[in-house]
């Protein structure tokens, strides 16, 4: 090095080139630059890392990249390019991981203010699937008291509480709001009036956009309120081809529910609603991919830009769940990449971390000038309220339903009080504040991962869970990279509902 009081930055991510191995793509955790190096330089850079812990704080499943064993000496116009772009510092290990908090610091108070509502017209649902997380409320008598809809009435002290939650984040003035539905099954065909009224009730005094996450069965009901102007996205889930999903989202007298929600899907996309088809996978029903995929043609859905499917790995989140059954996000990745050789229908279906990769083609092909940074995980820490039957409000739809762990509620005269222990645990977790994410390399683009698999895992909302993210992010940013060198363009895609 030849200014002694440079070191190579913490936040230094070094993605390896498949079949371009002289090269290597630098990615810079907070500065946001890009680019492609030679193998030497990665190297030399690598070799200069100081006061990092020999083994990546994120755990040792992470795959290193190879580096060359080289007293290579970049010349002076070269470090001085790695400086500009961050690569070199000449702050410490301990001032690099203050600026970093720094700007976390920053982006979580501007996600702050980006606000979303959900409402939860009911914790009710027609289906029976064995994975689901709220099974207990509809199996447990202990729960029945949940299972009530909202009223007109509590609608409207929501709407206060609204404007109210809206003047206390300084937002004021006329805004669009965003407004989700979620339940148990919100779309119920019993919930049509109620969530006509809270449509009504949130135009009333501002622009919405509406979206559901909905089992789709009940859909029908619906038709005249799906579209651009209505309910505009739509988050369905199936569980494989017919023969398979039929087992797992079944309804309580054990039959399936799949033709049902395949029309509902077609009647949507005629309505000018986008559609986001997930597919909860395990290793049970992955191989049965190909065949939902030709489903999918032969309805004609994958023509439609407003459609588009994409696979989660099931979480083993109740006792019904077993865990060996289960993948994790990058060995799904993995495992899809494999059987798209075999099976090319499965091109129409995203693996989890594809929506990663269109991200970065965008960047590369100069749709985006900069890549998007977050300090936080999901909305749960930043402005995303959910209201439910009861009018208590939660930040996370996964806690919803239990008392103790509500942010807040609105009491019958239309106060709204916070418990801020609990709200104050939500809304500060940030990279900022969770130890490993401050110092890890990939902060500002993983946010921290999920807190509630992280509170599962280490009793604490406010602890890291990597999930591989650092594979996954590594592995579709090389993908993205080549295949933007190979003339593929971002194509228009639906964006998920959510990623729940
Ligand atoms: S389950 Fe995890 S990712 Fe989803 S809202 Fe809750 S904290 Fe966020
Ligand atoms: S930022 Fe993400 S990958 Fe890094 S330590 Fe935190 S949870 Fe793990």
């Amino acid at each position: 090095m030849t200014d002694a009081s440079l070191r190579t930055s913490s936040y230094v991510i070094y993605v390896d080139l498949p079949d371009d191995p002289g090269r290597m793509l630098l990615v810079h955790g907070y500065s946001g630059a890009y680019d492609v190096v030679s193998r030497k330089v990665a190297s030399y850079l690598r070799a200069h890392e100081r006061g990092r812990p020999p083994k990546p704080l994120y755990g040792a499943w992470v795959t290193e990249p190879e580096f060359l064993d080289t007293d290579y000496q970049p010349s002076a116009d070269t470090v001085e390019s790695l400086r500009r772009r961050g690569y070199l510092t000449d702050m410490t290990a301990a001032e690099e991981e203050g600026y970093l908090a720094k700007i976390a610091g920053m982006l979580h108070e501007a996600a702050q203010q980006r606000l979303s509502w959900i409402f939860m017209p009911n914790y009710d649902c027609n289906l029976r699937c064995f994975y689901c997380f709220q099974d207990h409320m509809r199996t447990d008598p202990a729960y029945r008291h949940l299972l009530r809809r909202m009223t007109p009435a509590l609608v409207d002290r929501l709407f206060g509480a609204v404007r109210d939650i809206e003047a206390r984040h300084g937002v004021t003035g006329p805004q669009r709001r965003s407004i989700g539905f979620f339940g148990g099954e919100p779309l119920l065909a019993d919930n049509r009036a109620i969530v006509e009224y809270i449509m009504r009730s949130a135009r009333a005094d501002a622009d919405a956009n509406f979206w559901a996450v909905t089992n789709g069965t009940d859909l029908a009901r619906y038709a005249d309120l799906l579209g651009a102007d209505g309910i505009a996205a739509l988050q369905i889930t199936l569980d494989g081809p017919s023969f398979e999903h039929d087992k797992r989202r079944i309804y309580p007298d054990g039959s399936g529910s799949f033709a049902l929600i395949a029309d509902n899907i077609t009647l949507a996309l005629d309505r000018g609603a986008s559609v986001s088809v997930r597919m909860n996978i395990d290793r049970k029903n992955i191989r049965l991919l190909p065949a939902l995929a030709d489903e999918i043609i032969a309805r004609d859905w994958h023509a439609s830009k407003a459609f588009n499917a994409y696979t989660y790995p099931i979480h083993s989140s109740n006792e019904k769940t077993d865990k060996q059954t289960t993948f994790n996000p990058w060995e799904l990745d993995v495992a899809l990449d494999e059987f798209r050789q075999e099976f090319p229908q499965l091109k129409i279906i995203d693996r989890p971390d594809d929506r990663m990769r269109k991200s970065a083609l965008r960047l590369f092909d100069g749709a985006i000038e900069e890549p998007a940074l977050k300090s936080e995980f999901c909305g749960a820490h930043a402005g995303m309220y959910i209201f439910d039957a009861l009018g208590d409000i939660y930040a996370c739809w996964e806690r919803t339903g239990d008392k103790k762990l509500r942010i807040g509620y609105v009491s019958d005269d239309g106060t709204v009080e916070f418990n801020a222990p609990i709200a104050t645990a939500w809304r500060s977790r940030s990279v900022a504040v969770v130890s490993a994410c401050r110092k890890c390399r990939y902060a500002l683009q993983c946010g921290g991962g999920c807190a509630v698999l992280a509170e599962g895992k280490r009793g604490t909302l406010h602890a890291n869970y990597c999930d591989a993210y650092a594979n996954r992010f590594r592995a579709m940013v090389a993908e993205a990279y080549l295949a933007h060198a190979a003339g593929e363009t971002a194509a228009d895609s639906v964006d998920r509902v959510c990623d729940l």
